[in-house]
């Protein structure tokens, strides 16, 4: 990633955006050593795609921002604040690229000064851009370790929180490399396919496109939500439902669904080739590119 924007947000004061927003230099430090976003991956964030200035699905991603600040028992984000701090940053990417990204972050605050939460908006260009052409990926499945049920079970695991402790995501996705994929898709314990480490699975099973659903801990994708959306207005059938994984493996086609790299086609499941759907995949990113806030 290369960063261009960023902006500190006052979250201590009821001011208007614009006056709880400071513009400070990307390459330089913002936070304490202490803070517990470095120190304890104690916060939440999202990352919403810039296209010519314009974020893509913002409501969707302040909508789960703020479900994400409740399961952690974070204080409730202010909307307007947030929305301000990503359209300053949209403003600005505009005259850096066609194609940039902001990522917002709202940590749990300094935990040698426990008075208030930290929180900030980072412009930058991704390195993956669903625009050059969606990638096609080799994929292996990995055990998550947990059941379907977890999010009901222990919800202390805060599965489908999109939360800043994403080392076992990461951890998965060097476990992919060190298997010659490129990616993963999380499986439960008990069969059920989840998710990517930062993707939404959705797979076309019997000619219909289904993705599982959120209440087995997974993020709400709002990638996926503007596919499916896509789909619909094509009249085709989709579903959200529980996928188990003979099905997956059984699949006409499957993609892992992002903001930051659109609908991208599997290639390959644990070394077996899958179908790719190339005209459906191009008309997918092309809808997604097309997207407003
Ligand atoms: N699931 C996980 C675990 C993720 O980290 C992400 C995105 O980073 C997604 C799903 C896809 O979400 P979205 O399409 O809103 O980017």
């Amino acid at each position: 990633m290369h960063p261009l924007t960023l902006h500190r947000l006052d979250l201590g004061t009821d001011a208007e955006p614009a006056a709880a927003l400071t513009r400070v230099d990307p390459r330089k430090a913002l936070l304490t050593a202490t803070d517990l976003s470095a120190t304890r991956g104690d916060g939440i964030f999202e990352t919403v795609v810039v296209v010519d200035g314009v974020p893509q699905a913002l409501e969707p991603h302040l909508d789960r921002f703020e479900r994400s600040a409740a399961m952690l028992d974070l204080p409730a984000p202010r909307r307007e604040l947030w929305r301000g701090a990503v359209l300053a940053a949209a403003e600005e990417l505009r005259r850096h690229t066609p194609r940039g990204a902001v990522k917002f972050v709202l940590s749990r605050g300094d935990e040698a000064n426990t008075a208030s939460a930290t929180g900030w908006a980072l412009g930058f260009a991704p390195d993956t851009r669903a625009g050059d052409g969606a990638p096609e990926l080799d994929v292996v499945l990995l055990d998550r370790g947990y059941r379907h049920d977890v999010a009901q079970t222990s919800p202390w695991l805060l599965q489908g929180a999109k939360t800043l402790s994403y080392a076992v995501n990461m951890a998965a996705l060097r476990e992919a490399r060190r298997r010659g994929a490129h990616d993963v898709i999380f499986t439960s314990i008990d069969g059920f396919v989840l998710e990517g480490p930062h993707s939404t699975v959705v797979a076309r099973v019997d000619g219909v496109y289904v993705t599982p659903p959120t209440d087995l801990g997974l993020l709400p994708g709002t990638t996926q939500a503007d596919v499916f959306a896509a789909l619909t207005g094509w009249g085709e059938a989709v579903a959200t439902r529980r996928v188990d994984v003979a099905e997956l493996r059984d699949a006409d086609a499957v993609w892992l669904c992002s903001s930051t790299r659109g609908a991208a086609p599997v290639r390959s499941l644990d070394g077996a080739a899958v179908v790719v759907d190339a005209e459906v995949t191009a008309s997918l990113n092309e809808a997604l590119d097309a997207r407003k806030a």
